[in-house]
């Protein structure tokens, strides 16, 4: 029944207005009486398995099973201690190496931010930073890590090189915020960096999310002085529009193409073509998950200005940066 009904829902309709719209839906299933002898828990663990259903691509049904609710109370507590960690700000930043082709000098480094464990370890951003955009976490997480690299940054031009560069992710959120180029603006102050030094990462999917809404904050981004790039290119809707429309510095090569170029032409190709691209449109470029020598040499003689990387260095607390350095 599950099958047929969403068979009905996904063929298109057309409204009134003679316009085609497509709808879907997420299904979830409860059996009397093995998953509740009342109405209530009924519904309840119905709703419990059609998340499950969303979550599994949409478009899909799932039955309840006792170990989802466990799931949903694992998720449930996930995101209180994501609260908690916040709240607190026990999270902390550790900085990856980016070194310059030529030479392979330390020339900066990415912020990448972390929610260490009591127990020992870190929950990784890809794992947290999708629940606080959800939970709305996302612009207080952002705004701490951009203050802790911009000030971090003053320390290394102190204590190690002038020239010293920071680079920083952006999520969907901070860029929709038309007071977001204001908050940077204040951080650089209250930091005492030049814009110069600071570069502000948006990935491409969240670029392709609202290319012309984000379009005002990056050109005053850009106006103040701080360096634009383009994040995980190649990794879903590559775009060479993007490249020109926007007033980017740097394209970040996605490591998905780097780990897969010297075993796959179209990632070679990929790799070749949009280094050649951004170089002509006056881009740097980044090669980001280097892991190899051979992979390295493939870049070197590929057009690109710099690399990141485990070869170089995993991403660290500053205190290791200082020692590398
Ligand atoms: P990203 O911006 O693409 O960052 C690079 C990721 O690649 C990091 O993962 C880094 O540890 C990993 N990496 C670096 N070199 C290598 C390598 O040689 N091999 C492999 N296999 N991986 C390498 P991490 O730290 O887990 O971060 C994942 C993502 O989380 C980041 O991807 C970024 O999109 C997001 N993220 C991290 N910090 C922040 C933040 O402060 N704000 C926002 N909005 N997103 C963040
Ligand atoms: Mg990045």
């Amino acid at each position: 029944m599950a099958e047929r009904i969403l068979d009905s829902l996904r063929r298109p309709f057309t409204t009134r207005m003679g316009k085609e719209v497509l709808i879907g839906g997420s299904i979830g299933v409860s059996l009397f009486p093995r998953d509740g002898e009342e109405a209530l828990p009924l519904m309840r663990n119905a709703d419990t398995a059609m998340y499950r259903a969303k979550a599994a691509g949409r478009n899909t049904y799932e039955f309840f099973a006792a170990e989802m609710t466990q799931q949903v109370q694992g998720q449930i507590s996930l995101e209180n201690e994501l609260r908690k960690a916040v709240r607190n700000m026990d999270l902390t930043v550790f900085y990856q190496p980016v070194v310059e082709a030529e030479t392979l000098n330390v020339m900066g480094a990415e912020a990448l931010v972390r929610w260490p464990q009591a127990e020992g370890g870190f929950v990784p951003p890809s794992q947290f930073i999708p629940i606080a955009e959800e939970l709305g976490l996302i612009e207080e997480i952002g705004g701490w890590v951009l203050w802790n690299a911009c000030s971090q940054a003053k320390v290394w031009h102190e204590k190690l090189n002038p020239d010293f560069r920071v680079a920083v992710n952006l999520a969907w959120r901070q860029l929709r915020d038309p007071e977001f180029p204001d908050r940077v603006r204040e951080v650089l102050e209250g930091a005492g960096l030049d814009p110069r030094f600071l570069e502000l990462e948006i990935a491409e999917e969240v670029l392709f999310r609202d290319p012309e809404g984000v379009g005002d904050t990056l050109f005053r981004l850009n106006e103040m002085g701080v360096s634009l790039s383009i994040d995980n290119f190649g990794s879903s809707h590559s775009s060479l529009k993007q490249m020109r429309r926007h007033p980017f510095k740097i394209l970040k090569l996605d490591r998905s193409c780097v780990a897969d170029m010297l075993t796959s032409h179209e990632d070679a190709v990929l790799v070749e073509t949009a280094a050649i691209m951004a170089r002509r449109l006056g881009l740097r470029v980044v090669a980001e998950g280097v892991e190899t020598e051979a992979q390295l040499a493939f870049l070197r003689e590929h057009y690109c200005d710099m690399f990141q990387g485990y070869l170089f260095g995993h991403p660290l607390p500053p205190e290791e940066i200082m020692k590398l350095l």
